[in-house]
């Protein structure tokens, strides 16, 4: 627990996004209020509760927020289909050149599918086929006869996320680095990931093992026998699919945390949406964006308070009493949120 009067609150933007959004943010509130609040929150709106106020998805008073706390909690935002809208996840990455996305992975709930699971994806989050440079090509009367998309990768930018990866694996003790790819078909696209990221791996040679997998092999042999890696670095596509594979190895999106992470800036989310299909039924799950809030925690050096959720959340889900019903329990998100709270007090 933090100890109140000690500690200067960190400024964080909180964005409580929209869906399940405002729901699952509010536990989180009331959690990091019983450990003690070591983040002052500046509340800002983005997505479609923002678009119904102003009129915009990504309103000027949230990024000028970010860019004087250099730190975000992001719930997820709807991004409409149509109509032209740039996603505006895809939009905060560029603006504050988030370039590394981390996604760590590991079992929480016992009895499911793969036990001891503990994983990091980290996915290149700027460059790539998301880079979005698509278009149409007419043919007669039909305007969208065919379709392109360019991706761009760079070596500048496999250098820098190929080096996050194996720095990242440095600082947490982490033991192998594979390198996620298809340059057997992708050759300048994602061979120059792949040939870049192995000069990055050798000036770590006597640090971090590392190997490369093909994506497609990388899939299957993720759920043959996923204990055989450690941290994984891929471009922006692949990491993204890979990211919500992986997430399945633990119990599903409502377990999943991400940092997306820049020179200036760093914004912490869970990896899924906003779950229109149960939004206000009291049915999400908040332990995704908790997760993140923990990684956050971790970010700015609270590791005891990171320590303290996370055995607040362990502890809760391992019994079916305490679990949302996307991991087959039967409590509601805001009862989740008292059940962590009970816990916290408890052990102060
Ligand atoms: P989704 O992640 O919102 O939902 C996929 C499925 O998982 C749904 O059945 C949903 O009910 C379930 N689910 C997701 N989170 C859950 C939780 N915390 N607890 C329990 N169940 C949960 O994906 P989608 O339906 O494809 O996307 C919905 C919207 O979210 C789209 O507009 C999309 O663009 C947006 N989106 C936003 C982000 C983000 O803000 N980072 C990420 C992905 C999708």
């Amino acid at each position: 627990m933090l100890n109140p009067g000690t500690q200067q609150q960190i400024p964080v933007t909180l964005i409580p996004g929209d869906g399940i959004g405002p729901e699952i943010v509010d536990v989180v509130e009331r959690v990091f209020d019983a450990l003690g609040n070591p983040f002052a929150w500046d509340k800002q709106q983005a997505g479609l509760n923002a678009f119904e106020k102003s009129g915009d998805l990504l309103p000027e008073t949230t990024l000028s927020s970010i860019r004087q706390t250099g730190l975000a909690l992001k719930g997820p935002l709807t991004t409409p289909i149509g109509g032209g809208f740039r996603s505006v996840n895809v939009r905060l990455r560029e603006t504050f050149q988030l370039y590394a996305n981390v996604r760590p992975a590991r079992t929480i709930v016992p009895g499911g599918r793969y036990e001891k699971i503990d994983l990091v994806m980290v996915r290149e989050n700027l460059e790539g086929l998301y880079v979005g440079h698509e278009h149409y090509v007419p043919i007669g009367d039909d305007a969208h006869a065919v379709a392109m998309a360019t991706g761009i990768n760079t070596r500048a930018g496999s250098r820098r996320i190929a080096k996050f990866a194996f720095d990242y694996a440095v600082r947490n003790n982490r033991k192998k680095v594979t390198i996620v790819h298809k340059a057997n078909v992708l050759k300048a696209l994602t061979g120059l990931f792949l040939e870049t990221a192995k000069q990055v791996g050798l000036n770590y040679a006597d640090q971090i093992e590392f190997n490369d997998r093909i994506v497609d092999a990388c899939a299957m042999q993720l759920v043959l026998n996923p204990w055989q890696f450690d941290v994984l670095v891929s471009t922006n596509l692949f990491g993204d699919i890979l990211s919500d594979q992986i997430a399945g190895l633990v119990g599903g999106l409502g377990m999943a945390p991400g940092a997306n992470i820049g020179e200036g800036a760093a914004i912490f989310e869970a990896v899924h949406g906003s779950a229109p299909d149960i939004a206000g039924q009291g049915l999400a799950n908040p332990t995704a964006l908790l997760l993140a809030a923990a990684l956050m925690a971790e970010h700015k050096g609270l590791h005891k308070v990171a320590r303290d959720l996370r055995d607040a959340i362990d502890a809760t889900v391992a019994t079916v009493d305490g679990r949302t019903a996307d991991i087959g329990g039967k409590v509601s998100t805001s009862k989740y949120g008292d059940l962590l709270i009970e816990r916290i007090r408890d052990k102060k």
